[in-house]
């Protein structure tokens, strides 16, 4: 299963790609951890995004995604990948669409979760607020000004995808003003349609079907699709 989340700030895509991780056995990629942890690191891209992120501004398309492909590439996503915040631009998008072709990987599905945007900030207050009584450090982009900013780049630069991505056939739009458990059981639910839809696509008309019933179970085997299916009809909440 190779999957999008794609939302504003605050819609609860790290929540729900964490959840998810668990129910399909495979790896969350966030662009955002990534970016922190290079920053915590020191490392030269963590050096060039710092004061970036930290204005709620977007870093730099080649940035982002030469540290998508490098982490693409490794065997531990082989099963598939969620990716969280990105591609946050149509540029990284066409980007991805080289990265996946290059690979010989398809996407699955782009999930957006649809939030109103007024609860945004209340969200991300709440946030911020559990953080503090746990003492934890907080996020530098976490204050009012940043956050403007992050939902200012959004709606400019951001919600275009949900375009990109339905012409291609590939979103699915989920109520991501529910309770977790139920954006959870939504998401499970939409993406159990899209693997029995794969399933039901007619041999001939999917492109390089194995031909033999053995090549046929290798491929399952090596896309993942046979397991994520069996986990999602399994362990999706009632
Ligand atoms: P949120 O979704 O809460 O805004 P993220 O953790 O996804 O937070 O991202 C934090 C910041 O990291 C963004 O505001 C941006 O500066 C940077 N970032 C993350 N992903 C990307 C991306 N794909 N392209 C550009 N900048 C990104």
């Amino acid at each position: 299963m190779r999957l999008i989340l794609l939302g504003p700030p605050g819609a609860g895509k790290g929540t729900q790609a964490q959840r998810l991780v668990e129910r399909l056995g495979v790896r969350q990629l966030s662009t955002g951890d990534m970016l922190r942890a290079a920053v915590e690191a020191g490392t030269p891209v963590g050096l060039k995004a710092k004061d970036v992120i930290a204005r709620g501004e977007l870093v730099p398309d080649d940035v982002v995604v030469a540290i998508v492909a490098d982490r693409i590439a490794e065997p531990d996503v082989r099963n598939g990948f969620i990716l969280d915040g990105f591609p946050r631009t149509v540029p990284q998008a066409e980007a991805l669409d080289r990265m996946l072709n290059d690979n010989g990987i398809a996407l699955d599905a782009v999930v957006e979760l649809k939030v109103d945007e007024k609860v945004l900030l209340g969200r991300i207050e709440h946030r911020v607020a559990k953080m503090v009584a746990r003492g934890e450090p907080l996020r530098p982009d976490d204050n009012p000004d940043s956050l403007k900013k992050r939902l200012d780049a959004y709606r400019a630069r951001t919600a275009p995808l949900t375009g990109y991505y339905a012409r291609k056939g590939l979103l699915k739009t989920v109520d991501g003003m529910a309770s977790i458990e139920d954006v959870t059981a939504a998401v499970a639910a939409v993406l159990q349609q899209t693997l029995e839809g794969a399933a039901a696509v007619p041999a001939r008309r999917r492109p390089l079907a194995p031909r033999t019933a053995a090549a046929r179970k290798a491929a399952q085997r090596r896309s993942g699709r046979g397991a994520a299916a069996r986990r999602l009809t399994v362990r999706a909440p009632a």
